[in-house]
């Protein structure tokens, strides 16, 4: 082992609900040159790699792309020999059933340093997630994780189904989908009671999860009815009946429910982080991508004269973003902005304008400029000067009422917000598969951006999708489309959105 020689850190990514890291995990990706991941990692998770970090797709099951093994374990070592830090996710625990063991060996083998980062392995956060305990005292004593992957028919099998049989341990299978009947068929031949409760649940953790149960005798039929794949957990025992007590996370109140987030994917997280706590599959199309304003040349002009102004109006994080980015390009720090009065058009702008230390003096409870205008009319805004950096196209309504104050207005593109159609196709064929149960629009843009990507069949594929509007503007653009929102958020905020989509889906489910 030289100095020069990287480490790869075999790490257990958990089974797809990202909240299901180790901090041990998150520090490894954060500080990895490449990030190695395949079909049963989140990628949620890739989120916290590195921008420059080299990110390596090794396998979607049944996908064209998959690397063998093999190559998987020789990239690790050539990625590791140039010296660099490489983070290996591993679905679930890395040793169990992760083939972790095996790439071990081979880094070692290799002279390649390396470290193991457990993870939470499905077999047991699967059943757990569905209510099912794999041990409980009223129940059983033992549990045993078995690959369900070997063909049981095989005549050199080490497979112990006698000992399977005759115990009464929780079982949990891996990867036993496809071999469930030969499963339930042994087990039975070696008599197990074919009133032994059976559970399958597939996409465990995530919002996508399923879970079928029944016993020995009827599982086939149950799953083959329900149309139920890979990858799921198999658990045998008398712990699944505790699912009926104990289930918990497929009783959220938007568990199931999938509904496609339209914002810049920059903004996106918090509407998706707060409808994936309780329960729904949120489906991000970004319809718009925002980037600097084509000529920065007036923004600049207007941070050299920030003496001449009173007041500094924000009307979006994006704006509060790209302001500041260009006032510390420019080599100037928020000292220059000392002897100014701030207004935020919101609340998220304001707590954005508090990341960089400054308090806003206009604090409205909503998203719109109305309220803004109404705070300023309690002011003298007789002859103040007032500086707008905003999007390049935006609403009027905000300059026009101050000026009519007598204040004179600055206007300056900060940014532009611009169609984004890298969505286009997955969410022209989930509308067509009838997968999707609702759309949120959080500003008019979205609304119009997406209706733009639906193209002539907007109104058949929306037919009996929930439209889900942030308030009365983002409303109205979207009527002027052709579409009619089915809720609308108030207060006009995210949360509201939340919470109204919350009671919506409470009314339906009731
Ligand atoms: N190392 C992984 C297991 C890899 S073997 C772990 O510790 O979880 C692959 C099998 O794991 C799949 O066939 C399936 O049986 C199971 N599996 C992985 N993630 C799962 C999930 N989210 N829900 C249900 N089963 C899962």
């Amino acid at each position: 082992m030289t100095d020069a020689t990287g480490t790869v850190y075999l790490i257990g990514a958990g089974p797809g609900d990202p909240g299901l890291l180790t901090i041990r995990a998150k520090e490894c990706i954060e500080s990895a040159d490449v990030v190695v991941y395949d079909y049963l990692a989140s990628p949620f998770l890739l989120e916290y790699a590195r921008q420059e970090a080299e990110i390596i797709y090794v396998g979607k099951k049944g996908g064209d792309h998959t690397l063998t093994q093999d190559k998987i374990n020789l990239l690790l070592v050539d990625k590791a020999k140039q010296g660099l830090s490489v983070a290996r996710l591993k679905g679930g625990d890395p040793f169990v059933f992760g083939r972790g063991g095996e790439e071990a060996q081979l880094l070692l083998a290799h002279g390649v340093q390396y470290e193991v980062i457990p993870g939470v392995t499905s077999a047991i956060s699967a059943p757990a997630y569905a209510g099912i305990p794999v041990t409980h005292r009223d129940h059983t004593s033992f549990v045993s994780f078995i690959t369900g992957h070997e063909n049981p028919d095989k005549r050199d099998s080490s497979m112990q189904w006698d000992i399977f049989a005759k115990s009464n341990a929780t079982l949990v299978f891996l990867m036993g989908v496809k071999n469930l009947a030969n499963i339930v068929k042994n087990l039975v031949a070696n008599g197990k009671p074919a009133d032994t409760p059976v559970a399958l649940v597939r996409w465990g953790t995530t919002s996508q999860q399923q879970t079928v149960t029944g016993t020995l005798e009827t599982i086939v039929e149950v799953v083959n009815k329900a149309g139920l794949k890979s990858p799921a957990i198999i658990v045998v025992g008398h712990v699944v009946s505790l699912r009926k007590e104990l289930a918990w996370f497929d009783k959220k109140p938007l568990f199931g429910r999938r509904i496609v987030i339209t914002r810049a994917r920059a903004q996106a997280s918090g509407l998706v982080s707060q409808l994936t706590k309780l329960g729904a599959q949120c489906l991000e199309i970004p319809t718009i991508k925002i980037i600097p304003a084509e000529d920065t040349a007036p923004l600049k002009k207007a941070i050299d004269n920030l003496n001449h102004y009173d007041w500094l109006v924000l009307t979006s994080v994006n704006g509060v973003k790209f302001f500041f980015d260009t006032l510390f390009d420019m080599g100037k720090d928020v000292r220059a902005l000392g002897h100014l009065k701030f207004a935020c058009i919101g609340p998220v702008t304001k707590e954005r304008l508090a990341d960089y230390g400054i308090i806003s003096d206009i604090l409205p409870e909503t998203y719109r400029a109305e309220s803004v205008i109404d705070a300023f009319s309690h002011m003298d805004m007789q002859g103040k000067k007032v500086l707008l950096p905003r999007a390049k196209v935006a609403r009027t309504i905000l300059p026009e009422e101050l000026i009519k104050m007598g204040a004179s207005v600055d206007e300056v593109t900060a940014y532009e917000t611009i169609l984004c159609d890298d969505g286009k196709e997955t969410l022209i064929s989930l509308l067509t598969d009838q997968k999707i149960d609702a759309v949120t629009f959080t500003s008019s843009s979205t609304v119009s951006n997406f209706m733009s990507l639906l193209t002539e069949d907007a109104a058949k594929l929306l037919k009996g999708v929930t439209i889900a509007s942030i308030g009365p503007i983002t409303s109205d653009t979207a009527r002027a489309l052709g579409i009619e929102p089915d809720l609308e958020a108030d207060p006009f905020t995210i949360p509201g959105l939340v919470n109204e989509l919350l009671s919506y889906y409470s009314d339906k489910n009731s």
